[in-house]
């Protein structure tokens, strides 16, 4: 996808504080940390949405929330708890168009979300 930010990130053409990385996912911090810690992780394969996840995605959506307690666990949220995220579409507030899914952590989080 040529003009996708998450891509370019993906293809190192844009910086990023890369914490995680392997041949199917990239985690990086967000450049606007809403919590203590703030991490994305987002699929190589650039799915926009999460309408967008197909059969064939299924592990690969699967191995996101695997990596999402391992870093949770890294970043000794594994006890207190965190929250995971994924903004889909205009209700939502999604403003990057590829599938990404935050990690919160580090402070309490109110319930139901604004
Ligand atoms: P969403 O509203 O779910 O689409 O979230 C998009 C997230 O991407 C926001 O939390 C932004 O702060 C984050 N973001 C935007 N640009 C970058 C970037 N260049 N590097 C890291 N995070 C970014
Ligand atoms: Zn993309």
């Amino acid at each position: 996808m040529n003009d996708c930010l998450f891509c370019k990130i993906v293809e190192k053409e844009i910086p990023a504080k890369i914490v995680y990385e392997d041949e199917r996912v990239v985690a990086f911090r967000d450049i606007n940390p809403q919590a203590p810690t703030h991490i994305l992780i987002i699929p190589r394969k650039h799915i926009p949405t999460t309408m967008d996840i197909g059969e064939v995605d299924k592990e690969l959506v699967g191995q996101m929330h695997l990596i999402a307690a391992g870093l949770a666990r890294e970043e000794g949220l594994e006890d207190r708890g965190f929250r995971l995220v994924l903004n889909c579409n205009k209700d939502a507030g999604q403003e990057v168009f590829h599938l990404h899914l935050h990690l919160l952590g580090g402070r309490r989080f109110s319930w139901p979300p604004g």
